[in-house]
């Protein structure tokens, strides 16, 4: 199949030429006729499929060959409007918008927070036809009444289950409120909880189906690997990696911020350019290190989950697990970006003895066993016994309470299975500090400080009632400390 063949405009044809893609992805191959037809879609698709091309260019092509709106001020009245949970997604989106549209006389903006108001107030003055941006700085325009919705006929909401586990549902539903009624609605989410198919529900109309790589499922393209490892001797092995294998562009990832700067400082110091990018760095330092890294000049990222959504380099040649995330679908995530559309790609994870419990709770959510191989010189001690992962100085049990590290009910120095005891929780919310009333504060809704993610009870494979798969309540589960069931801050 060709692009030509999908009915696409000229000018948009020319465009996907310049980029130099001869064939439409799987996801394109579907989305593009169904949104050009003009109908609601519902789109299972992870990052790394060609999904924004999917959107984009049918939104480009309805947009094109439709009658241009003009506001009061005779300007472009907003038309399309994109939802991302991230600024480095929005921003990604824009720039994707750009260069497919870059033939046609559309304009385009993207919005989100942690940067000046008055840049964009003065930009949406000029009349935009399609808006990317994240939700919290959306709202806070249109609560200063900067910002006209009511001409929107297509809307767009990229990654839908992590804008819900970042909190923004309460936001998607006050933007939804400020839309027309009739208008066309593209969903795109790499997984299905129940809040996704509520949300379809409310939003969607008949919607086409489409699911290209199946939920949960890790890309065949990419060569996945496990190195056991000591717990202290991880930041050496990842040294000793990129050096000997003369690895250029690596994007690594930890858990929690602060391992992320500690990392970042250690690489340094051993002649590997690193920086780290999480939600505590200045929207300038994580353009910068971003840019610097697609260019080459940094060799390695380091990154926490979150402010790596969006992160797309093409064909990013290796993926490095410094620790396993404690939500298993991070794990799909994370891979995804490398083996990008097509391209080989590999994906190590540095497993220490604490980790096993995660490693067997993804080896099931992927439904295969990644293969395991020790790296000379940096055997495990056998001796060495698993720990609880404490977060910063505090452990937070399951059942809701507080310890702080080396006190009781199972902190630093608790062997596997004795902490906890608490039955399991009230289901994974409960457990997990939030902000007053569910909701971020102001000013971090934009995904540039991000919330305490992952409502675990609701994602798939999240167990029900018994909130985290890993860890577990009754600290019942084999090697896996019962406090690790919180998930920490990212
Ligand atoms: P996405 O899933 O939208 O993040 O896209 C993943 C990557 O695939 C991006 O780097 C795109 O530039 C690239 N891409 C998108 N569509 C195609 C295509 N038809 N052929 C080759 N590469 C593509």
């Amino acid at each position: 199949m060709s692009f030509e063949s999908l009915g696409l405009a000229l000018p948009l044809l020319k465009a996907i030429a310049d980029a130099g893609y001869t064939t439409p992805t799987p996801i394109q191959a579907q989305a593009i006729p169904a949104v050009m037809q003009g109908g609601d879609l519902l789109a299972g698709a992870q990052t790394g499929t060609g999904k924004t091309a999917g959107f984009t260019l049918p939104m480009l092509h309805r947009l094109s060959i439709g009658e241009p709106v003009l506001n009061k001020r005779g300007k472009p009245a907003i038309r399309a409007l994109v939802l991302t949970p991230t600024r480095e997604l929005a921003a990604q989106v824009e720039e994707s918008v750009k260069t497919y549209g870059k033939y046609l006389p559309l304009k385009s903006m993207v919005m989100f927070g942690g940067v000046g108001m008055q840049p964009q107030i003065n930009r949406l003055r000029d009349g935009v036809d399609i808006l990317v941006a994240t939700p919290g700085r959306l709202l806070d325009h249109a609560q200063q009444g900067t910002l006209d919705l009511s001409q929107v006929q297509m809307l767009v909401l990229d990654e839908a289950d992590r804008m819900l586990d970042m909190g923004f549902v309460h936001d998607i539903k006050k933007v939804l409120a400020m839309l027309p009624a009739k208008k066309q609605s593209l969903l795109f989410s790499a997984t299905f909880s129940d809040d996704i198919k509520n949300l379809a529900d409310r939003l969607l109309n008949a919607p086409a189906l489409i699911e290209v790589a199946r939920r949960n499922q890790t890309n065949e393209s990419i060569a996945q690997k496990v190195h056991p490892v000591g717990r202290e001797r991880k930041k050496e092995l990842l040294a000793h990696l990129i050096k000997t294998g003369n690895w250029q562009q690596v994007l690594v990832f930890t858990r929690m911020k602060h391992g992320a700067n500690r990392l970042t400082d250690y690489l340094n110091d051993q002649g590997i350019s690193a920086m780290a990018i999480h939600g505590n760095k200045s929207q300038g330092a994580r353009t910068k290190a971003l840019a610097e890294f697609k260019t080459g000049d940094l060799q390695v990222l380091v990154a926490t989950d979150i402010a790596a959504r969006g992160i797309d380099i093409d064909q990013l040649p290796h993926v490095v697990n410094f620790e396993l995330p404690n939500v298993s679908e991070d794990y799909v995530h994370r891979i995804g970006r490398t083996g990008r559309a097509g391209a080989l790609g590999e994906a190590v994870s540095l497993v220490c003895v604490d980790e096993n419990g995660f490693l067997r709770e993804i080896e099931k959510l992927i439904k295969r066993e990644i293969p395991k191989e020790i790296v000379p010189g940096f055997a495990p001690d056998p001796s060495e016994r698993a720990e609880p992962i404490v977060l910063g100085r505090m452990i937070l049990n399951p059942n809701g309470s507080r310890s702080t590290s080396g006190g009781g009910g199972g902190g630093r120095g608790g062997r596997p299975g004795g902490g906890g005891g608490g039955g399991g929780g009230g289901g994974g919310r409960s457990s997990a500090p939030r902000g007053a009333g569910g909701h971020a504060p102001h000013g971090s809704r934009d995904g540039g400080a991000p919330r305490q993610a992952a409502p675990q009870g609701q994602r798939p494979g999240g167990g029900g009632g018994g909130g985290r798969p890993a860890g577990g309540g009754g600290g019942g589960r084999g090697g896996n400390p019962g406090t690790r069931s919180s998930p920490p801050k990212r």
